[in-house]
């Protein structure tokens, strides 16, 4: 079996990091909550080939997670997760605790000015600045040359691109595609909160991006009636609360009333309880 390191200790990860960049090698580094899935392993995999040294973390964030929200009952499961990232051969798992990253007298953020006013931003007011600020706190202590993330969470990607501009972190950022259920649902580690009947309404976020899609491919370019049609499509299964619907700029995800070129479609659903995202660049040719 693969050697993996379990680091716990910031500092521990600095000189780590530190060794291996005076090696020459490069460090690519997947920022994760645990609870892995195969979106995860994707970008992991891809990790691998892009780096010399390969460091996944695992920590649920307390600060992007607000007091109504599931930061206790977040599902977690470390010893499955070590065995995953064995197998995909990762060199370190950096795993800290909570008093590790947030100690006492913690009082300094990272806010974006304009990128956290839409979709998520709007029901989630803290989650974009916990998110900004635990990931500068990552990069600082993993000191990664190149980062991966999902653009599952499209607008979390579109922040730390941002944030890494203007922050100078000369670290680079890459996305990637979604990983989904042979379905179409999206995989989440919340995924595992869903009843069997939940996760057949759970398809309807799926469903009405594909709705979208065609909708747009035929030839309408009326955002407001193709966000309709998904109201539509997702309110016509049960268990289901809209949060937000929205066609919108893929760069600075501001509201777009005409599809006259690619547009981001983004949406929040909650099923029962869970809260589920996803989204689809929508392309007029
Ligand atoms: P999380 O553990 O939910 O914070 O996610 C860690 C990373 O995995 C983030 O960059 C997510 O965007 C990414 N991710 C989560 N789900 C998926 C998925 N289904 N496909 C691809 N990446 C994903």
């Amino acid at each position: 079996m693969h050697d993996i390191k379990v680091i716990i200790r910031a500092t521990e990860m600095q000189k780590h990091s530190d060794r291996m960049r005076g090696l020459g090698k490069t460090v690519a580094f997947v920022p994760t909550m645990g609870f892995l899935h195969k979106g995860h392993l994707s970008l992991i995999k891809e990790g691998r080939k892009l780096g010399d040294d390969l460091v996944v973390s695992i920590f649920v964030n307390p600060t992007q997670f607000s007091p109504e929200e599931d930061f206790e009952s977040y599902p977690r499961n470390f010893d499955k997760d070590l065995k995953l990232l064995q197998k995909e051969g990762v060199d370190v798992i950096f795993s800290p605790n909570e008093d590790e990253l947030y100690q006492d007298g913690f009082q300094t953020y990272v806010e974006l000015k304009n990128l956290p006013n839409h979709l998520c931003g709007i029901s989630r007011p803290i989650f974009f600045r916990g998110v900004a600020t635990v990931v500068t706190k990552l990069f600082n202590i993993v000191r990664p040359h190149i980062a991966i993330f999902g653009q599952k969470d499209y607008q979390q990607l579109a922040i730390i691109r941002r944030m890494a501009r203007d922050l100078n972190f000369n670290i680079k950022i890459v996305g990637f595609p979604t990983v989904r259920e042979p379905d179409g649902l999206a995989m989440s580690s919340r995924n595992s909160y869903l009843t069997p009947e939940q996760r057949i309404n759970a398809l309807s976020l799926y469903k009405s991006l594909n709705q979208s899609k065609k909708l747009v491919e035929s030839g309408i370019k009326d955002a407001k009636r193709i966000i309709d049609a998904a109201y539509a499509l997702i309110k016509s299964y049960q268990d289901t609360a809209i949060d937000y619907i929205a066609i919108c700029d893929p760069e600075t995800l501001a509201d777009m009333e005409t599809i006259d070129r690619p547009v981001l479609m983004a949406l929040a659903v909650s099923v029962g309880k869970t809260r589920l995202i996803d989204n689809m660049i929508l392309n007029p040719e």
